[in-house]
């Protein structure tokens, strides 16, 4: 794996002083962190919160792929996918665990890569490190990082909550880490069957950034309580717009209209997707990973979401009856389906 020069293998150090190594720099930050990493068990103490628990498992070669995705951006979006969940919730992620399952590809330097990423995202997002397990695996790298956070009973939000006739909403733009992850595979394929071929990387940094370095959408949470508004309904966007609506109207028992012109995509998203011969809205609807929000909340916010930058209102709930359809700009319906970028779908 690493191509450095002072290489240390793993079984130089053992389990117990390679988690030392890995985690000393770690430092608890939350009043609820009442003891982190050195016991049988962290002790987390919410105070009359509720908390929130979630996990996320990430294979190789299944979820991502070592041969353009650094250890250290690796590390930073395995925290990231997970504490999106956490605010999905509207609640404050405050704690992670992270689990690894390493095969002797890997030396000491490759895995302080990928603890430097955690680190990053940990600090960024205020996030405490509290433990974990650690396993030599035949082959590859497996993460699993199960994140804690808090909320207050009365703020949480459930996918269960919309209503007829309010405003579904998303941050940000979608299809973005779908190109980028576009890209980085077909420069892929051009390096493996030309090795001196120079990646055109160039005027793609964007969507390069969402899928190598994904953020979490905590300002948008920390706006929206600012302003006073509680969503109805959230869910954060890991499989593509159309999966997440859906599971929206399902559990919710209502039904949509979204516009097609509504949806916010970037322009490298278009230019790439253009490239491709990929539609731009397919991406959006159908890609993933973009780690945005999508929710729902009264129509009488409108003035206020109107306002808010980087929210866009996409379309409105409806009964269920009514079905969940993408509304074309020559007033077509078309059935939204979830085809997420589900691992265990056929090619
Ligand atoms: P146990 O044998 O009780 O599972 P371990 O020896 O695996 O305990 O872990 C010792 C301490 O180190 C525990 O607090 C555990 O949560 C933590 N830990 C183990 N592996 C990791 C890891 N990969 N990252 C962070 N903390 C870890
Ligand atoms: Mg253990």
């Amino acid at each position: 794996m690493s191509s450095k020069k002072n290489k240390t293998e793993l079984y130089e150090l053992g389990e117990f002083q390679l988690i030392d190594r890995l985690t000393e720099s770690f430092k608890p930050k939350n009043a609820s962190t009442a003891f982190g990493i050195g016991d049988d068990c962290a002790v987390i103490s919410p105070k009359g919160k509720k908390m929130v628990v979630t996990t996320d498992l990430l294979l190789e070669g299944i979820h991502f792929d070592l041969t353009y995705f650094p250890l250290k951006h690796l590390g930073y979006k395995s925290v990231i996918v997970n504490i999106s969940d956490v605010y999905a919730m509207n609640a404050t992620p405050t704690q992670i665990t992270v689990s690894l399952g390493i095969s002797k590809r890997f030396c000491v330097e490759d895995l302080e890569d990928l603890y430097a990423g955690i680190k990053l995202a940990c600090d960024r997002y205020g996030v405490d490190l509290v433990g974990g397990d650690t396993s030599s695996s035949f082959t590859g790298l497996t993460i699993s990082i199960t994140a804690i956070g808090e909320v207050n009973e009365s703020d949480i939000v459930y996918r269960s909550g919309a209503q007829v006739n309010d405003l579904i909403c998303v941050t940000g733009n979608l299809g973005a880490a779908y190109m980028g992850l576009q890209l980085l595979e077909r420069e892929k394929r051009v390096f493996e069957s030309n090795s001196t071929a120079k990646p055109e990387l160039k005027e793609y940094e964007y969507i390069l950034e969402r899928i190598l370095k994904p953020e979490a959408r905590k300002n948008f949470i920390e706006e929206l309580k600012e302003k006073g508004i509680k969503p109805t309904s959230m869910i954060d966007i890991s499989d593509g717009l159309s999966s997440e609506l859906l599971h929206i109207c399902k559990n919710s028992e209502k039904g949509c209209r979204i516009y097609i012109e509504k949806i916010p995509i970037d322009e490298q998203t278009s230019q790439m997707a253009e490239e491709l011969g990929i539609e731009p809205t397919v991406a959006a609807l159908n890609g993933g990973e973009d780690y945005e929000l999508l929710f729902t909340v009264p129509i009488s916010t409108l003035e206020t979401i109107t306002q808010m930058k980087g929210v866009s209102i996409i379309g409105h709930i409806t009964e269920q009856s009514t079905g969940a359809y993408l509304v074309t700009q020559s007033n077509d319906e078309i059935k939204l389906t979830a085809q997420g970028w589900n691992s265990l779908k056929k090619e």
